[in-house]
């Protein structure tokens, strides 16, 4: 889990769908590299993305940290097999 960063600190990009400010990025260097944009706004429903929003939306002190890292890195690997890749480097199958 070294390879890619997330960040959520100080002035989020904007979310190149809708342009506010995006709650969570990633960077993971696959290929040229590849941004993720976690938007409050588009990333909804029943998706990777969804379901970490669905999270965030929680007061922090009632977030189940555990479902937080597993929906994350489901959130990672779903932005990364949406590019053709299919498995996040230094991650191990379960
Ligand atoms: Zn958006």
């Amino acid at each position: 889990m070294a390879d890619f960063q997330v960040n959520r600190t100080g002035d989020m990009p904007p979310c190149p769908r809708c342009g506010e400010p995006a709650a969570l990025t990633a960077h993971l260097p696959l290929g040229d590299g590849i941004e993720l944009f976690l938007c409050l706004r588009c990333d909804t429903g029943n998706t990777p993305a969804g379901r970490l929003v669905a999270i965030l939306g929680l007061p922090e002190d009632q977030r189940p940290q555990d479902l937080f890292l597993d929906f994350a890195v489901a959130w990672l690997r779903d932005g990364a097999a949406a590019r053709g890749w299919v498995q996040i480097p230094g991650q191990r199958e379960p």
